[in-house]
């Protein structure tokens, strides 16, 4: 798994679907979208803005 794809929320550690919603900011923090939403888009660690993460297509999901 490439780096900048990770699988859980650096704040609640819920376990993010690849191809579930899901926010990054530019240092590539990642948040689920319930935390997203709760933070007002803003990271917390960088104070970057949080934005959707590109929907990776899942092999066998058309
Ligand atoms: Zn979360
Ligand atoms: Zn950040």
């Amino acid at each position: 798994m490439p780096l900048d794809m990770r699988d859980r929320c650096e704040k609640c550690e819920q376990t993010l679907a690849m191809n579930g919603e899901a926010f990054i900011c530019s240092y590539e923090c990642t948040f689920c979208a319930d935390c997203a939403l709760a933070m007002v888009h803003t990271c917390p660690n960088c104070r970057g803005e949080l934005v959707a993460r590109p929907k990776r297509k899942v092999k066998g999901d058309v």
